[in-house]
């Protein structure tokens, strides 16, 4: 462990909401889901103000317009978020050479290499008041949350204590005192599947982590999450912030003799590589907070479709809803011959001997089948929330639309609240604003 508290964690609050309230100001203050907006889809990110009625990320979207209908349900513009996230780490860059962005909207940034006056707690303390405010200026207002600890650990779970807009700074040597009445859960790694095993076991807080032998953790929940779980419980974690991660995947895929042209098979089968993905990640104490999909066509074109979710998963009901939802936008009538789900964006700390395929213990069926209503070929032109450009108007985004209109308010960050005006869904005055520069596919790719 480091002596000095010079690992910083920082996390844009409610990131993909948030975003999407500066560039609509008819939504400041007011909830916001953003996600999947069809039957199907799921909650990536809601807003503070729709937490509040119990909304949270991969909750079906389903349930969150029953907790709120009132919210505004928008599809997410992940050109806009990838901006601000540059803008961001490259702040950070500017700060520290040592930066390991984990997401769009979070990164660890080693301050020991950092130029700062000293590392004592009153020094990383000013720094981190400091770099709150120079993130809500090149964000245009956007607020993070950021914790400084001895290590990657501390500092994750610092700063998720005073959300959102907080500092909290864990000086050396109290390390201990913070996690122990914390529940297991705080610890990466620790998801649903393995808090049952633990709390089976009576192994509910940190504390009572720490009272478990090594060999029996090991027994319990395998032997790499026992040795992690182990080290962690005790604040012992030297994991260095690498520049440089390689971005690791829990994948499954199947390759197909015969074109698969029936959208029901398809969705079953990536129901399925779902349930294998998720299965693999419980194994090794993973979640992941990006899900996609790999479809390979009849013509061998092959695409690649992913969401990222605002907080890690390891269920396999949420992995396969996501990627059949993915699914959905795509034409796949020509037929496909290959189709894969992976899970990525790891909630990190078991970085080792991952995935040798392993379909051993694959479980009999424990998720229900979805509902097979086959998805319909819906125009996605004016998905909610999304850029639009009128001629006369000017810039603003789409209210809604059915029944053969469109609804647009015009307003931008740079506006306050604007009008909202109707048009038929073909009106040639109308069109839907691209990105300057277009969305690089890679960004996207598993
Ligand atoms: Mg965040």
């Amino acid at each position: 462990m480091r002596s000095h508290a010079s690992v910083l964690h920082i996390d844009l609050d409610a990131f993909f909401a948030a975003v999407e309230q500066r560039d609509k100001p008819s939504l400041r203050g007011k909830p916001v889901v953003v996600g999947g907006v069809g039957g199907r889809g799921v909650v990536a990110t809601a807003s503070y103000e729709a937490r509040v009625f119990g909304v949270h990320s991969a909750m079906s979207t389903r349930e969150a317009r029953a907790r709120c209908p009132h919210a505004a349900y928008l599809s997410g513009r992940f050109h806009a978020y990838r901006e601000t996230s540059a803008a961001v780490m490259s702040l950070l860059r500017e700060v520290s050479p040592l930066v390991e962005p984990l997401s769009l909207d979070e990164a660890f940034v080693d301050l020991a290499a950092a130029d700062l006056p000293g590392h004592e707690v009153a020094d990383v303390t000013a720094f981190g008041h400091d770099l709150r405010r120079r993130v809500r200026e090149v964000t245009g207002g956007l607020t993070a949350s950021v914790g400084i600890g001895t290590s990657k650990f501390v500092a994750k779970v610092a700063s998720d204590l005073d959300k959102p807009d907080g500092l909290v700074v864990v000086p050396p040597g109290t390390e201990q005192e913070l996690l122990r009445p914390m529940r297991a859960t705080v610890i990466p790694g620790v998801g649903p599947a393995t808090a049952e095993r633990l709390r089976r076991a009576g192994v509910h807080t940190i504390a009572d982590l720490e009272a478990v032998s090594e060999d029996e953790l090991v027994r319990l929940v395998g032997r790499s999450l026992g040795h992690g779980l182990h080290a962690l419980c005790r604040a012992r974690d030297d994991r260095p912030v690498q520049a440089e991660r390689e971005t690791k995947s829990v994948s499954a895929e199947g390759t197909y003799e015969e074109d698969l042209t029936d959208r029901r098979l398809m969705e079953g089968l990536l129901s399925r590589q779902a349930r294998d993905v998720a299965e693999r990640l419980r194994k090794h104490g993973l979640s992941g907070r990006t899900v996609s999909i790999k479809v390979r066509l009849h013509d061998f074109t092959t695409l690649s479709r992913s969401t990222t979710l605002g907080s890690p998963t390891d269920e396999a009901a949420v992995v396969a809803r996501l990627a059949r939802g993915l699914l959905a936008d795509l034409d796949t009538t020509g037929g496909v011959r290959l189709l894969g789900v992976g899970v990525s964006g790891l909630a990190d700390w078991v970085q080792d001997e991952l995935f040798g395929p392993d379909d051993s213990e694959r479980e009999a069926d424990p998720e229900p089948e979805p509902a097979l209503d086959v998805p319909s070929t819906r125009h996605r032109a004016w998905a909610p929330g999304s850029d639009v450009v009128h001629t006369e108007l000017g810039p603003g985004w789409v209210w809604g639309s059915g029944r053969g209109v469109v609804t647009v308010r015009f307003e931008t960050a740079e506006t306050g609240p604007g009008p909202v005006r109707s048009f038929a869904l073909d009106d040639p005055a109308l069109s839907l604003f691209r990105p300057p520069s277009p969305e690089a596919p890679a960004a996207d790719a598993p």
